[in-house]
């Protein structure tokens, strides 16, 4: 067979060459704009030409902190285009995470949206290789800042060429991308994307068993563009020559209802978060949302009862799948199988709450100390992923040797797997509560308040506990109708017949919010620090 390599330029020279009438849609800061991928295409290569000018070079990483719009999609090319490497930066961390992301990556460049800028100016004199900022505003005029030398993003492009070819001399394993994850402790660890990680992930997000997205689809990624790339939905809805709608720096969920309504969306993706509020939103007032086939949801457990919201009451297909940053991200997705449709609704939903099945391409196991667990759905043990869009290691980053050993990376999730090879998630390893030396899944909790009519969210966490080394503690939001009429007895009723009875939180604590990670998570880190002396104070 030949040898051609696998690269993110060519992702975008199909969509020039076939689908150049194909729209993407894109809101910033000033408004909503319409562009061709003939014209994302030109300006691509424009400013990949002017940043070669600026003194790009193959190998150099491009940072980006920037919302989902069209400006973002660009740079996702450009930089690859040349054999740079794409470097989102998650915008939401602290200014102490941002500084050491930016001189760890060592970025030469940063583009940066103007409601952003605040936060860099504060950090500036910390970065120590970055030479060049391009802000992206949709003003004629640079913005003031203090950022030194800036450039305007509309500027840059005027005096590239529309024509640049990209790089050529490319090998598919050379990066194209990298992020940076959280991590428990320390500070965030970083992988990098090649080019063949990231094209094999788009085909795999085009097979009919997973996400299955094509030319005919218009997709709307809300989770950022700074988290494991929008979980590759840009770069593979741009080589299928999708329609795409970017939902910029205001996604609330009425503007996400707008826009699927407006601009009939048919796929979408974000975090269960995003899709409680869209759940709110469509209880409140009344959107068309016909055109939607899926709604891709990850990140973290996706509860129960909101899945069957979507799919029985607004017939909405619901497609809960997993992945890390380290997977690019997508790992296993939740799919009925052909003898499975007729089962009831309560067992179609009991699978499409689990994470699903490791998607073509990849291969898993759960382990326990040295063996495999049962697949009987309820032996636990620890997920190992391996396949050719699985990172194996940090960049530059001692902590590699935690995660990635024997060619596995080591996820840190604990998961059981049933007789057809679904994946369950039952908690990160450091969620899961120890209770009397006995396991509890704070994630089963969370699904079983969630799945009340009152509950907004729920979040359980393990508090310390002198005589039980832990205790559960649920803390909940209750939707607005219901505030100050549901008590903690009624929510404990009412999901005590599923749990034995030292399954049951000690505690409920109901409160206006809980907190969130800066990719919208519950953020247990907190809660748990909130609660550490619950039992000993009391
Ligand atoms: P990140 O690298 O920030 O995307 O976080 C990855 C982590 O999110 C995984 O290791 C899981 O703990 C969690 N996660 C992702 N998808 C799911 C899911 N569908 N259900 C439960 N947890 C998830």
């Amino acid at each position: 067979m030949m040898q051609l390599p696998l690269t993110v330029g060519s992702l975008l020279e199909r969509a020039e060459k076939f689908f150049p009438k194909k729209q993407v849609v894109s809101r910033t800061l000033s408004g909503i704009h319409h562009l061709t991928y003939k014209e994302i295409g030109q300006r691509t290569r424009r400013l990949a030409s002017s940043l070669e000018k600026l003194g790009v070079k193959k190998g150099d990483r491009v940072g980006t902190l920037a919302w989902n719009h069209h400006r973002h999609l660009e740079i996702y090319f450009a930089a690859p285009g040349i054999g740079a490497v794409l470097h989102t930066i998650n915008l939401r961390l602290s200014p102490e995470h941002i500084t050491y992301i930016i001189n760890h990556a060592e970025d030469k460049m940063l583009f940066v949206d103007e409601d952003i800028l605040p936060l860099i100016e504060r950090v500036k004199d910390s970065l120590k290789t970055v030479k060049a900022y391009i802000i992206m505003t949709d003003q004629d005029k640079l913005p003031r800042t203090s950022l030194q030398p800036a450039y305007s993003y509309e500027r840059l492009l005027e005096s590239g060429d529309p024509k640049h070819p990209f790089i050529q001399n490319i090998d598919e394993n050379d990066p194209a991308g990298m992020c940076y994850t959280s991590a428990t402790t320390g500070n965030p660890k970083g992988v990098v994307y090649s080019h063949r990680g990231i094209v094999l992930h788009s085909f795999a997000l085009g097979l009919a068993d997973t996400t299955a997205i094509s030319e005919k689809d218009t997709c709307m990624a809300v989770v950022p563009m700074f988290h494991v790339n929008a979980w590759g939905m840009p770069f593979a809805a741009t080589w299928f020559g999708s329609k795409q709608v970017l939902p910029g720096p205001m996604f609330t969920p009425k503007h996400l209802a707008e826009f699927i309504q407006e601009e009939k969306v048919s796929v979408t993706a974000g975090v269960p978060t995003i899709w409680l509020g869209l759940l709110n939103e469509l209880e409140r007032g009344s959107y068309d949302t016909s055109s939607l086939r899926a709604i891709l949801c990850g990140g973290s457990a996706a509860p129960t009862a909101m899945i069957q919201a979507f799919e029985q009451k607004y017939k909405i297909p619901f497609l809960h799948a997993y992945g890390m940053t380290e997977t690019t991200p997508l790992a296993t997705i939740s799919t009925l199988k052909s003898y499975q449709k007729d089962l009831d609704e309560a067992e179609v939903i009991t699978i499409r709450s689990k994470q699903g099945l490791i998607v073509p391409g990849l291969e898993m196991k759960v382990i326990a100390g040295d063996n495999e667990v049962k697949w009987d759905g309820k032996e636990m043990g620890e997920l190992l992923i391996r396949g050719p869009w699985i990172a194996n290691e940090y960049y530059k980053d001692e902590r590699t040797k935690e995660s990635f050993k024997d060619g596995w990376l080591y996820t840190g999730d604990v998961a059981t797997v049933d007789e057809e090879g679904n994946v369950k998630l039952v908690d990160r390893t450091k969620d899961l509560v120890k209770s009397g030396g006995e396991w509890i899944s704070s994630v089963d909790l969370e699904n079983a308040l969630m799945a009340h009519e009152a509950v907004f969210e729920s979040s359980v966490v393990g508090v310390p506990h002198p005589q039980w080394q832990e205790r559960p503690i649920a803390c909940v939001v209750l939707k607005d109708s219901y505030k100050g009429k549901v008590n903690k007895q009624e929510l404990l009723d009412f999901i005590a017949p599923q749990f034995a009875k030292w399954w049951l939180p000690d505690e409920i604590i109901f409160m206006d919010d809980i907190p969130k990670t800066s990719v919208g998570k519950f953020l247990k880190r907190e809660l748990r620090s909130r609660l550490k002396n619950y039992y000993i104070e009391a």
